[in-house]
């Protein structure tokens, strides 16, 4: 038996014969969730109406042990995977409720589409400026935007265990694909890095890798301890799982291959990264999910934690400042914490920058050196992640200094810069340059 196996029984005492199946509920089947059926008529409405634009998809684990169902109005989790009405503007929602009610499934398709196209689906030019080519060919599924690091979206891994309400990345990747055009994939991957020697990181991205069979995740993850790839010190993994299917790293079928892939990796003398999803500290609660932490950490892969600040999920310091120290008592290195992206529900999950900023310094100031790490409040905006580092007052003007994290152009990286003060913006493009300069330095 696997080391990290042995150790997890006398830590949690986990009964992994009691595992439950990973079973999933979408729109349609929203009916068939007991707790969802309890709350009130035109709350399950709003609902049902709004999963029909965004993305719906939840199992049975986020339903019976994250989700407070006796406190549904304010519970995090629901709101992190329950779609809101008041995520769809007044009139779209009416529109759309009337065409539902008569089941003119013509009409909500049309409805559905138009409304989709108005929530800006492909954010920061991913679709066209990050793509690289070879021989004047786009290479599929393939990101190259900042000089050391590629992403990667293995074509399985394109989809998620749930759905995040604020997500709307699942638009342009949702489908399945064959393991065929997955091997294609690891050719092409593997040839475009050794093409590529600055290259120091591969991000595996999605959707969400471990949704993969381990099978094809191994696949990939060997593929990148070819000799020829020795400039790749760092592969990251982002991933949703350790909070929607802990299961996945203790009690799947495939978990102790999982874990061994992993120990693997690290064995070879690369840094393994699982970039872990995270908005609120509840996801960090249950044994399972403390559990599959402990066996990832026991193979010696490093865990860091980022996500976005959402209005009504995690919009205030405590419950930041709560998870930031959870994080670290369980091995987990803050990381990143993002504004919401200009994209999909904005005006329901969307916090200003000057309120971002004030929350990511109260949560700071409550916790020590160690869980100071993660950087933010952070844009990934089409020239590069923008830090907000605060608001300043300078020769009686008030400002935002701003900074560079990562740069299209490596040059800009770590360059301050300033915007006018302005309550309202909540995302790069909303700010115009302070002390009467007519463009950012990046816009030169
Ligand atoms: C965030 C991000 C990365 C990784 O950046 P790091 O600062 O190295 O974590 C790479 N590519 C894209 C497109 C990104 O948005």
């Amino acid at each position: 038996m696997n080391k990290a196996v042995e150790l997890s029984e006398n830590l949690y005492q986990i009964d992994l014969n009691e595992a439950p199946k990973l079973k999933v509920f979408t729109q349609r089947q929203l009916n068939k969730i007991p707790q969802f059926m309890k709350l009130p008529e035109d709350a399950r409405k709003g609902v049902e109406v709004a999963a029909l634009v965004f993305p719906f998809r939840v199992n049975e684990y986020v339903i019976n042990e994250l989700i407070d169902w006796d406190d549904w109005q304010n519970c995090s989790i629901f709101r992190l995977t329950f779609p809101q009405k008041e995520m769809l503007l007044d009139e779209d929602f009416a529109e759309l409720e009337k065409a539902y009610n008569a089941e003119d499934k013509a009409l909500i398709k049309e409805l559905v589409d138009r409304i989709r196209e108005g929530l800006n689906p492909h954010p920061a030019g991913q679709m066209e400026l990050n793509v690289p080519t070879v021989n004047g060919e786009p290479v599929e599924g393939i990101q190259h935007k900042y000089r050391e690091t590629v992403l990667f979206f293995p074509t399985q891994g394109q989809t998620c265990h749930s759905y995040c309400t604020f997500c709307f990345r699942w638009a342009q990747f949702v489908g399945d694909k064959d393991l065929k055009f997955a091997s294609k994939e690891v050719d092409e991957l593997v040839g475009y890095l050794k093409e590529h020697p600055e290259v120091t990181d591969v991000l595996f991205t999605g959707g969400d890798p471990m949704v993969m069979k381990t099978k094809a995740l191994k696949a990939y993850l060997e593929a990148m301890l070819d000799p020829e790839l020795d400039h790749i010190k760092t592969i990251r993994i982002g991933t949703k799982a350790l909070t929607f299917w802990p299961y996945r790293f203790v009690s799947d079928d495939d978990s102790a291959e999982l874990i061994e892939t992993l120990e693997k990796v690290v064995r070879s003398g690369k840094h393994l990264a699982i970039m872990a999803h995270y908005n609120h500290w509840k996801e960090l609660t249950t044994d399972i999910a403390k559990e599959a932490i402990r066996r990832i950490r026991a193979t010696g892969a490093e865990i860091r934690s980022q996500g976005p600040l959402l209005r009504g999920i995690n919009d205030n310091a405590e419950d930041w400042a709560t998870m930031w120290k959870l994080q670290v008592s369980l091995g987990i290195i803050p990381y990143y914490m993002f504004v919401e992206r200009d994209t999909g529900a904005r005006h329901y999950f969307e916090v200003p920058l000057v309120e971002a900023w004030t929350i990511y310094r109260e949560a700071q100031q409550k916790v020590s050196g160690v869980c100071r790490t993660a950087r933010g409040p952070s844009m990934s905006a089409s020239p590069g992640k923008v830090e907000v580092q605060g608001v300043a007052e300078v020769n009686g003007e008030k400002i935002f200094t701003l900074r560079f994290i990562q740069g299209r152009n490596p040059d800009w990286v770590q360059r301050p810069f300033f915007a006018k003060y302005d309550e309202k913006a909540g995302w790069l493009d909303h700010l115009k340059p302070a002390f009467g300069e007519e463009k950012f330095f990046f816009e030169e």
